[in-house]
């Protein structure tokens, strides 16, 4: 692996876009410094009052065409998601399929799910008429990370823009010409729109960090839990609010009633299909004593069959970032350390970039490889005495993301004891799959959410109007005019209104 993309200097003008599988150099692009950054937010913030001015239908409309954009360059997109991620073509297009299942719902449930709101004025307000409306925040800016290059920032931008905001859009450096396409996409699709609706800008963290720092309305990020925490202290500086979507070291419990072979299927796909790059896929499973070795034998006989490679024969890729295949090597090493043992590979499945799958079991639970995100196509397995130990042990953890649960029975029971932002029963990561449910963490794994309904509202700000619709005479409790009369009658009704427990 000959990589040179990771080593940046603060002299760097340009930033390159490598192949992880060969370390080959794709494209070179200029990198944005603080004044290219702020020119694009202006130019975003003049577009805001075009795009944010349209009805919601005519920004579906454009939203839709960007979508259907997509759909008939799914190829060269797909190739360019491959040769610059890294994942097999079939996982790039089901990842566009996903992003474009989000373009679509943001689109089409923006007008409906934010539409203004009467509210009841309340007795002593009977003379108003109360209304809330949403209004766009102004310009977003998002910050992308590379694993999930299309999908994970597209729950940003396109929920933002659906509900009327402009957006400037920082992609990781490991996925630049993929954020870049991503935003052309919209351009070519909607040439009638101002160029600031949805810009890209390039470059390492010095360059998104430029973005915090330039005065938009909100800061989308997605990452690791260590920038989360510098972007959110850096945007504290203009209370410049945050949605962060961080790490995660999600687990999986196996009760006694789970069905064993689909809860292996699924644990032998969520822990190594994108090469481990998931945030919400699976590092930890709890399994039941009853059907432990049926279960690990299960695992390990799928995972055997399963290897990395960039033919269209792999079933997953190369790490995208070098420098993640140092801590994938040293979380095994770990795991062997404190008392686990390999049933399926070891260090030796660390070949560079591709990493084969590894099996761990009954890791010590406070290891590092139990404990922090690992991020390569590993899974740790522990054998539990009952639901109760395995509930326990899955929630001790700093991270919150997601989960899963197999158990015929009482999987809605368990997953509701599980402190994270979203649970699969009898499935992993179906909830991402899913437009309306809305996606986030808890704990390091971040605040807000994408996706769904709460996905859009954090978009836009509550306005709250009240409009006095007649005076009532002597009762004008908002002015100097009120009448020793009016308090008089207040003091008897208030007792009367709010003075028992009822
Ligand atoms: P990263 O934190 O290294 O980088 C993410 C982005 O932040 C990049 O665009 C980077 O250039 C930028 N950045 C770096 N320093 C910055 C700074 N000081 N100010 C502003 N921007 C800065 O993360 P990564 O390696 O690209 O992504 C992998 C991580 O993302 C994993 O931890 C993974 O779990 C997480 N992730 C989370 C979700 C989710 O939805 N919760 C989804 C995908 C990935």
């Amino acid at each position: 692996m000959t990589s040179t993309q990771t080593t940046p200097t603060d002299q760097s003008t340009t930033l390159k876009s490598v192949d992880p599988a060969t370390g080959e150099v794709i494209a070179t692009y200029p990198i944005a410094d603080v004044d290219a950054v702020r020119a694009a937010v202006a130019k975003a913030r003049t577009a805001a009052a075009t795009w944010g001015a349209l009805d919601y239908d005519r920004r579906r409309e454009h939203l839709l065409r960007w979508k259907s954009r997509l759909v008939a360059e799914s190829e060269d997109f797909c190739a360019l998601i491959h040769r610059e991620n890294g994942k097999p073509l079939d996982d790039a297009f089901l990842e566009l399929m996903l992003a474009i299942e989000h373009i679509s719902w943001a689109a089409k449930n923006a007008k409906k799910l934010l539409a203004p709101k009467k509210v009841a004025p309340g007795m002593f307000m009977a003379n108003f008429a109360a209304r809330i409306e949403q209004r766009p925040l102004g310009v977003v800016g998002i910050i992308g990370p590379w694993n999930y290059p299309v999908y994970t920032p597209n729950g940003s931008i396109a929920y933002a823009l659906a509900a009327g905001n402009t957006v400037v859009f920082k992609p990781s450096e490991f996925s630049t010409g993929i954020g870049n396409f991503l935003a052309e996409a919209f351009q070519k699709a909607n040439p009638e729109l101002p160029e600031g609706v949805f810009v890209s800008i390039n470059g390492y963290g010095a360059t998104g960090a430029a973005l915090v720092q330039s005065g938009v309305d909100k800061i989308a990020f997605t990452g690791s839990t260590a920038t989360g925490k510098k972007i959110m202290a850096a945007a504290a500086e203009n209370l410049t609010p945050v949605l962060l979507e961080c790490g995660g070291k999600d687990a999986v419990i196996v009760a006694a009633d789970g069905d064993v072979k689909a809860a292996a299927d699924a644990v032998a796909w969520g822990a190594t299909a994108n090469s481990g790059q998931t945030c919400a896929g699976v590092e930890r499973v709890y399994v039941d004593k009853s059907v432990s070795a049926a279960f690990v034998a299960e695992v390990k006989r799928i995972l055997t069959e399963i290897k990395p490679g960039s033919g269209s024969d792999a079933s997953y890729g190369p790490m995208t970032m070098p420098s993640q295949i140092d801590i994938v090597k040293r979380h095994i090493e770990d795991a062997l350390k404190n008392g686990g043992t390999a049933v399926l590979g070891g260090v030796e499945s660390v070949k560079g970039a591709f990493i084969d799958p590894v099996v761990l079991v009954d890791v010590d639970e406070n290891s590092e490889a139990v404990q922090e995100e690992t991020f390569g196509p590993t899974v740790t397995i522990r054998t539990v005495n009952s639901t109760d130990e395995a509930v326990e042990l899955a929630n001790a953890n700093k991270y919150g993301l997601s989960s899963a649960v197999y158990s015929k029975k009482n999987g809605l029971d368990i997953a509701r004891r599980l402190r994270v932002g979203a649970t699969s029963v009898n499935s992993v990561l179906a909830f991402a799959a899913i437009p309306g449910l809305p996606f986030g963490g808890v704990g390091d794994s971040g605040i807000g959410r994408i996706h769904g309904e709460p996905g859009l509202r954090e978009f836009v700000r509550p306005h709250s109007i009240a409009v006095q619709r007649f005076a009532i005479p002597g009762m004008a409790l908002l002015s100097y005019t009120r009448t020793d009369s009016t308090m008089k009658l207040l003091r008897k009704l208030v007792p009367v209104l709010h003075g028992r427990n009822k």
